[in-house]
């Protein structure tokens, strides 16, 4: 069918996008889909124990399979607005006009990831109230704008946040205990699945990304919380159905994502731009280097003089991330990046990170 519809061939060297269909798949994947479609299920016997088998292998309380990260979050936020009450589900929007619904986010955290996270939010009938400012958000910002309309604190731990001077993750985990409201955290890209539902009481990730499934989202967090988002399907949760053969698919995908050890897919090509773009940062210059010792392995060499190699090392080492490169040619003022451990979204990570060292250290 690509042909007949004439699509054009994509070679995707940029990463997990959306605008290109988010992950290719593995064969044991596909074939879950081909054997789902050629047979009926009780499609709520299959979300059930799908979200069972899952919550047991990440070892949290519950877990829900969604069409994708954005739908998790706007039934999230119905089902804080609705909990059980049907007549609630079924009205979402006007219930959510006369009853709580307010959603509070860091400004720096009220992203567009393609589409706006307050359009999610609206989605499922709440109201988002940003706080802080674009570049600063503290912890008394959050605090006092918290009243009794209020059903959930969200937090984006993504690339597309503003990192500085933002209130962290676990300090936003304390301020929701502290008031009892749920903190629903946007963890679609992230990787560590078992982290964020300790810190968070709704974590929603995007099986298209690192998980590398198909198109779906996974919400995983407290059954408390989890049991009401179920009850969406009687409500706007109807628009952001999902085949029985994604949800097979994706919880097929988390499988093989927390046992395989899978091999770097970053490729040369992908190097090559990552170089580009920081040799536009003045001061640095560099180059894809071959293994010395012969082994099929290319690296990005990057030169920022042997004045402050060393500091630039440590830096990236002591970051909100710790970024770790090969520094045996710091001495002459190279660092390199070795792409084999790499996983996707790690190069724009420490090309973000070099940008900001340097700009605090000055060229
Ligand atoms: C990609 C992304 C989403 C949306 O994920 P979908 O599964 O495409 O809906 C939401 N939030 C963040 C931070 C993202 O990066």
């Amino acid at each position: 069918m690509i042909k007949e519809l004439g699509l054009k061939k994509v070679i995707n060297a940029s990463g997990k996008m959306t605008i290109l269909g988010g992950s290719t798949v593995d064969k044991e994947i596909t074939s879950v889909m081909e054997e789902a479609l050629s047979i009926y299920v009780e499609m709520d016997d299959l979300q059930r124990k799908s979200g069972e088998y899952i919550a047991n292998i990440l070892k949290c309380e519950a877990a829900y399979i969604t069409s994708s990260a954005s739908a998790g979050i706007a039934l999230t936020v119905a089902s804080l607005i609705a909990k059980d009450n049907l007549s609630a589900i079924e009205n979402i929007f006007k219930y959510s006009r006369k009853n709580p619904n307010k959603v509070i986010i860091q400004k720096g955290h009220s992203v567009n990831y393609g589409a706006p996270i307050q359009t999610m939010i609206n989605l499922g009938g709440g109201e988002v109230v940003e706080v802080g400012y674009s570049n600063e958000c503290k912890k008394e910002h959050i605090e006092t704008i918290i009243d009794e309309d209020t059903v959930a604190l969200l937090y984006v731990k993504s690339h597309h946040a503003v990192q500085k001077n933002m209130v962290s993750l676990e300090e936003m985990s304390k301020i929701a205990k502290r008031y009892e409201l749920p903190l629903i955290i946007d963890a679609a890209a992230e990787e560590d699945l078992r982290l964020y539902p300790k810190l968070g009481d709704v974590v929603v990730y995007s099986g298209t990304k690192a998980i590398e499934g198909p198109t779906s989202g996974l919400v995983v967090g407290k059954e408390k919380y989890i049991k009401n988002i179920r009850l969406q399907n009687k409500g706007i949760g109807r628009a952001f159905k999902i085949g029985r053969e994604n949800v097979l698919a994706i919880t097929k995908a988390l499988d093989i994502y927390l046992t395989k050890k899978k091999n770097s897919k970053i490729e040369i090509k992908d190097l090559e731009e990552f170089l580009e773009k920081v040799k536009k940062i003045k001061g640095i210059t560099g180059k894809i280097s071959k293994d010395s010792s012969g082994r099929e392995i290319y690296r990005v060499e990057l030169d920022f003089g042997i004045g402050r190699c060393e500091k630039i090392k440590e830096k990236l080492k002591d970051g909100e991330i710790a970024i770790y490169t090969r520094d045996y040619l710091c001495n002459l003022g190279k660092l390199e990046i070795d792409p084999r451990p790499l996983k996707d979204g790690d190069l724009d990570i420490i090309y973000n990170r070099i940008e900001e060292i340097i700009k605090e250290i000055g060229e």
